[in-house]
This record gives C-alpha cells, sequence and structure tokens, in this order.
C-alpha cells in the first residue's frame, strides 16, 4: 500500500485551524471541503484518462479527457459525507456509493449498518472519504468491499492518519494484493490514546462537521 502525505502550506494552513478546537461547526465544515478538494487533487494523479482532440478558435489540439467507467466515490457515514462536495468538485460526473459503519466506543470495533454499492467494480478507480484513519478497522473494511467486487484501483483521502492504523491497512493489503490501494492524507499523527481517538489529532471528525447527536 502507497501512503502520500500531502505536503503543501496550504494543506498544512486549513488543516491546523481544523484541529484547533476554537474552530466551530461552520468554519470546520468549509475547511474540510476545501482541504479535501486540494487532497482530491493529489489522490487523483493516476486516474485513467483516454486522448481526443478538440477544435479551438484557432486549431486542433490534443488533449485527454477522463475514461471511462467513471470513477465511484464512496463516503463512509457519517463523517465522510462532509468530505463529499470537497471531492464530486473535481469529479462531478463520478458515481457514489455509500457505506455506514459505527464503531463501539468500548470495543473500538465497527460494525457496517448500510451499504449501498455497485456489484461489480471491474475496471473502476475507487475513492473511500473517511476523515480518520484511526485503528484501521473501518478502511480495512470498506476497501475490503471495493476490492471484492473487482475495482481496479481504491484510493482512500483522510484528513488525518496514525500510524497504527497505515500499519493495519499495508498489513491488510499488501502490494502484491493484486489491486492498487493508497492513503492520500493532510498528515500522519503521532499515535492513537487508549480510547482510538488520534493524538494530537482534531478530536472526533462527525461531531464537529455534523454536531454531537
Ligand atoms: N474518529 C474520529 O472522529 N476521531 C479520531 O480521532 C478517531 C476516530
Amino acid at each position: 500500500m502507497q501512503t502520500l502525505v500531502a505536503d503543501h502550506p496550504l494543506v498544512a494552513h486549513k488543516l491546523t485551524t481544523l484541529r484547533d478546537v476554537e474552530t466551530e461547526t461552520p468554519t470546520f465544515r468549509r475547511l474540510t471541503d476545501e482541504l479535501v478538494t486540494l487532497l482530491a487533487y493529489e489522490a487523483t494523479r493516476h486516474i485513467k484518462v483516454e486522448p481526443v482532440s478538440v477544435t479551438t478558435p484557432v486549431a486542433v489540439a490534443d488533449g485527454v479527457r477522463l475514461a471511462r467507467p467513471v470513477p465511484l466515490v464512496v463516503p463512509v457515514l457519517r463523517a465522510g459525507i462532509g468530505m463529499l462536495d470537497g471531492m464530486t468538485r473535481l469529479l462531478p460526473n463520478a458515481d457514489v456509493g455509500f457505506v455506514g459503519l459505527a464503531r463501539d466506543e468500548q470495543t473500538l470495533v465497527a460494525t457496517t449498518y448500510a451499504t449501498r454499492l455497485p456489484a461489480r467494480l471491474s475496471g473502476r478507480d475507487a475513492f473511500v472519504l473517511d476523515p480518520m484513519l484511526a485503528t484501521g478497522g473501518t478502511l480495512e473494511t470498506v476497501i475490503g468491499m471495493l476490492v471484492s467486487r473487482g475495482a481496479a484501483t481504491v484510493t482512500a483521502i483522510c484528513l488525518l492518519a496514525a500510524p497504527e492504523g497505515v500499519a493495519r491497512v499495508a498489513q491488510a493489503f499488501p502490494d502484491d494484493s493484486g489491486v492498487p490501494v493508497r492513503v492520500v492524507t493532510a498528515a500522519m499523527d503521532r499515535s492513537l490514546n487508549e480510547r482510538g481517538y488520534i493524538v494530537p489529532g482534531l478530536g472526533d471528525a462527525g461531531d464537529r462537521l455534523f454536531g454531537a447527536i
């Protein structure tokens, strides 16, 4: 598995404000949206294109367009929904699937409560949106669903990652597993605490996006 930590001053600037406990929900949402668009730019670097030519007012120009089948974007409910607009801004033609997982705060084990994915993903690039790569359990489950449906590549976009989670996903999807799996994140944090939160992290991403309901 390949991990890319986006090294860009704008990414670092927006992430710093996201981390700040004083940042309130409206600003948190807007910055998440902007940050995802910046990460999506990196995450789509290897997306498949095909050659086309267009006629400009002056001459014919060679160019490219996104190849078919269109990519699939999968926000992980609930917090991943806060990343969807930022992603589809760059990929407006992508299909969108959904997976809902809830983490038991005692055992830290995530269980699936909703799945809406195409049955077959042959030849398709898939992008998973999950803000926090913490223990890696959620991402391992969701990437597994996409790989088992035949996705050509799977790229997870995470605002933050912990080394423990990255190691777990890398072990589950080694480089020789046949499907390229990548994680693109704004930062690799120190570790997890005893409650499975990323340290220093930004707290509960779902609560900060949508409120502690
Ligand atoms: N989920 C979150 O929202 N935050 C963490 O730090 C870990 C998991």
